[in-house]
């Protein structure tokens, strides 16, 4: 009877170990998975076109910058508009939702349009950049995610202002509407404009 108790008593307890190694490698596989998982992750934006269909709306310039994160000349032509532009507000190059107003418009000097804050609508989404082998935040449109420009904070140019940060934006990303004037509309995914640009797409696959 005693060796009997003693085997399944090894028994169990092998079946035990044989358990928990299993839940072990489980949690394991659980923890391999989650990396890879996030890397896959980009944020969902209410406003997703092809890229092809961006290049239709948008001047080349406008998709290198907002579709491909590129950067415009420091003090250019934009800069000099932006510069000289009163009241208003500035709205997203590709999906037209405000993103920043006159009112937090600062002089930096640095040669690109800069705000110590975005607008009240909260549309502008903040996300660690590293690229240049550099660690910034980047600064995308919440709704469409075009790239806008970089946001620092605490520099020394920025120091007068309410927040110390600077929204380091490019020019060709943002649409003035002066004040009284009526905004772009909103770039619905539904709409006959995105249809019509899809389609256009669509025709120049085929030639
Ligand atoms: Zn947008």
């Amino acid at each position: 009877m005693k060796t009997n108790v003693l085997r399944e008593g090894w028994l169990l307890g092998g079946a035990l170990l044989l358990g928990a190694a299993a839940g072990v490698l489980h949690l394991q596989a659980e923890d391999s998975k989650q990396p890879a998982k996030k890397m896959d992750q980009k944020p969902q934006f209410e406003v997703q076109l092809p890229d092809e269909a961006w290049k239709q709306k948008l001047t080349l310039e406008q998709y290198a910058v907002a579709r491909q994160a590129g950067t415009e000349r420091p003090f250019g032509k934009v800069y000099q508009e932006f510069e000289a532009q009163g009241e208003g507000d500035y709205h997203c190059v590709c999906c037209g939702v405000r993103l920043f107003t006159s009112k937090e418009k600062f002089h930096s000097g640095c040669g690109w349009p800069s705000f110590y804050d975005d607008s009240a609508d909260n549309n502008v989404l903040e996300r660690v950049d590293d690229s240049h082998g550099m660690r910034r935040v980047e600064t995308v449109c919440k709704r469409c995610g075009a790239h806008l420009g970089h946001v620092f904070d605490g520099e020394s140019i920025s120091a007068g202002t309410p927040t110390n940060r600077r929204f380091c934006i490019n020019g060709v990303a943002i649409v003035f509407v002066a004040k009284g004037e009526k905004p772009p509309p909103l770039l619905e995914p539904t709409s006959k404009e995105v249809k019509a640009l899809k389609e256009k797409v669509a025709e120049g696959d085929k030639q």
